[in-house]
């Protein structure tokens, strides 16, 4: 897709440092590198986001992640390794090609900061959500 910094770097016209390579999913460094080895995972046809990501092309694109995520933790001697994606911009989304972030992690407090916001469970709520979401799934 014209104009997308992603689709520029697959097609070789923007550089990237990349770690993997196939017909489908391309893994290169993230040019930021919130953590040592802070990798993005794309597929390389040209999606917006999840939200709009068809079985197939999921498949292939999920797929790599479990290898990848190894490979890197084992290159770059982490503890442990987080996986992030962000779709649409209220989720922190800033390019808009699917990709997932891998996160390496070397050490508990340090710089990279991510926390879920604790609430005290509310099992009425939760039931609610639960009935709400069920029905927009498609089996
Ligand atoms: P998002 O915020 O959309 O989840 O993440 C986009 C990521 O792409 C950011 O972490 C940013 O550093 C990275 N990024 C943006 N432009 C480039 C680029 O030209 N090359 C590389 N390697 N990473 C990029
Ligand atoms: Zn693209």
């Amino acid at each position: 897709m014209e104009d997308c910094v992603f689709c520029k770097i697959v097609s070789g016209d923007i550089p990237s440092s990349k770690v993997y390579e196939d017909d489908d999913v391309l893994a290169f460094l993230d040019i930021t590198q919130a953590t040592d080895g802070h990798t993005l995972v794309i597929p390389k046809k040209h999606v917006r986001n999840v939200l709009e990501m068809d079985e197939k092309t999921a498949e292939t694109f999920f797929s790599r992640v479990p290898k990848l995520a190894r490979a890197i933790q084992k290159a770059m001697d982490a503890q442990g390794l987080n996986i992030i994606n962000n779709n649409e911009k209220v989720a922190g989304q800033t390019v808009f090609h699917a990709h997932i972030h891998l996160l390496p992690r070397y050490q508990e407090g340090d710089e990279f900061d991510f926390q879920f916001v604790q609430h005290e469970p509310d099992f009425v709520k939760l039931a609610k959500l639960a009935k709400t979401i069920q029905k927009e799934v498609v089996v």
